[in-house]
């Protein structure tokens, strides 16, 4: 369909004779043209002599949209732009005009240059309302994009847009935005602290890496692969979720963690130097296609300097730097090891960087352990243990003890009615008792509490009127505490009191 009959889109530059049908076009010099209104080139109808009637359709708007590939590369305009252009790698498009405009385009570019228009259609889906039912002015859902930008800024707005994978559509999430607001002070924060690091000069490769970096670099260079991977078929979304996870869960909560011991002790500083730069370097190509004005900023504050490139957007794609399976097997130890000692500090009220007095670490793997010690200063300055913490092999030689007994409220109180008052009170103002009588006889009778007129001689333990809190240490080994994780165990040395 070419026409249709609406008072407002392109005229169709045509006269036809009222009497015998003949066409005569308008001169392609004199177009735009509106037939309704403007003069034939020929006064009459050459055929028969006729009057000349202007077109009164006008072209259908996707004949008009269809031509889009060809004003964009210049066509019968400028020839050599044109031939660079064309054909186009890509059009973007939603999926409700597949039909219309992805159609017309081919066929009408394709008839005029005998080429297809683009190499790519990329398919992009609709975007709804909070709810997920669609936009309608009528149902007063509508979200204003501008006024989100204006809100949150276009690279969080740009967040949520890249989450919104291929086809799909998407109700409008807000949340986001607001999570593309965090990623964006990440990034920008872990920018700075590699920029404070790098300062004045672009680090050299050293002729020999530590094992960290190497880690870390492995790491960066399996997403560099993986990344370049989906935008080449346009997997963005994924490509997104995968760069957003090593910026938050192995660049800044782990690799900068346990770099920055070593940072203050100035040791290996020429490495980490080197690998801060490749990395946040290249974190920030891979991020440019999705957040393009918070990675240009950060490229002109720090990176531009080193750099030939005038625009982070017109430099080249990040390669990947080297993969080391090996190294990467050591420091996703290393970094289990911190990430599983970390939260036990923290529900012992200490910071990341409180000094505990963990004296050993057994690995039951021989393979493991190998692998961990080469970076054993790691985690030893990371989680702040002794200078002298020892890595050992083997499984320690554990006992439980009893540390604490608590009574149990629910329980004593419907046994015991009045008397449970008394019972509670005895259990805590006698523990060490309590404990030793329990490690003798394996429990205690209620008989054996003085002032209490009960008939039952059950055990405290067994009726489950305390419960008893253990505590494992090192067999033999008085003051010694074992905290069993996942693949290895820590020693720490009570302080004497
Ligand atoms: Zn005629």
């Amino acid at each position: 369909m070419i026409s249709r009959q609406r008072y407002f889109a392109t005229p169709i530059p045509l006269w036809e004779c009222e009497k015998c049908g003949e066409v005569v076009l308008a001169r392609p010099e004199d177009c735009y043209i509106d037939p309704t209104i403007d003069k034939p080139p020929v006064e009459n109808c050459q055929k028969c002599g006729g009057h000349l009637k202007g077109c009164e359709d006008v072209f259908d708007t996707w004949m008009d949209s269809s031509i889009s590939p060809l004003y964009n590369t210049f066509w019968h305009r400028d020839e050599k732009k044109f031939k660079q252009l064309y054909p186009m790698s890509l059009r973007a498009q939603a999926h409700d005009i597949i039909r219309t405009w992805a159609f017309y385009t081919i066929l009408r570019c394709t008839l005029l240059t005998d080429q297809k228009p683009f190499e790519n259609i990329m398919m992009g889906g609709f975007i709804l309302s909070e709810d997920g039912i669609p936009m309608h002015a009528s149902l007063g859902n509508v979200i204003d994009p501008l006024q989100v930008i204006d809100e949150y800024g276009s690279d969080s707005f740009r967040c949520y847009a890249a989450s919104c994978a291929l086809g799909e559509d998407n109700p409008f999430r807000r949340k986001d935005v607001v999570r593309g607001t965090k990623l964006l002070r990440k990034l920008w924060n872990v920018q700075q602290f590699i920029g404070n690091i790098i300062k004045e000069s672009k680090p050299e490769k050293p002729e020999k890496l530590q094992d960290i970096d190497i880690w870390i670099l492995t790491k960066y260079s399996k997403l560099v692969k993986k990344c370049t991977k989906q935008m080449d078929v346009f997997d963005y979304s994924q490509a997104m979720k995968e760069i957003e996870y090593f910026l938050w869960h192995e660049l800044a909560d782990h690799y900068i963690e346990m770099i920055k011991g070593s940072i203050y002790h100035k040791e290996n500083v020429e490495s980490i130097r080197y690998t801060l730069y490749t990395v946040g370097l290249g974190l920030l190509k891979l991020f440019a296609p999705i957040f393009p004005h918070i990675t240009e900023e950060i490229y002109w504050d720090l990176y531009e300097d080193f750099e030939d490139d005038a625009s982070i957007h017109v430099s080249t794609w990040p390669e990947p730097i080297l993969i080391d399976e090996e190294k990467e097997k050591a420091g996703d130890l290393v970094k289990s090891h911190i990430a599983q000692v970390r939260p036990w500090k923290s529900g012992q009220g200490l910071a990341l960087n409180a000094p505990i007095n963990a004296t050993t670490t057994y690995y039951p793997s021989a393979e493991n352990i190998q692998r961990i010690r080469p970076s054993g200063s790691i985690i030893i300055s990371t989680l702040k243990y002794p200078e002298d913490h020892e890595f050992r092999e083997g499984k320690p030689n554990i006992e439980e003890t009893i540390t604490a007994v608590e009574p149990v409220y629910a329980k004593l109180g419907p046994a015991f009615k009045n008397e449970s008052q008394k019972i509670s009170q005895w259990i805590k103002e006698h523990q060490n008792d309590i404990i030793k009588i329990i490690e003798n006889k394996g429990d205690i009778s209620i008989s054996e509490i003085p002032g209490i007129k009960v008939t039952k001689q059950e055990g405290l333990l067994k009726g489950g009127y305390i419960q008893v809190k253990k505590e494992a240490g090192l067999k033999g080994k008085k003051g010694s505490i074992i905290l069993s994780f996942d693949g290895f165990y820590v020693e720490l040395q009570r302080k004497k009191s």
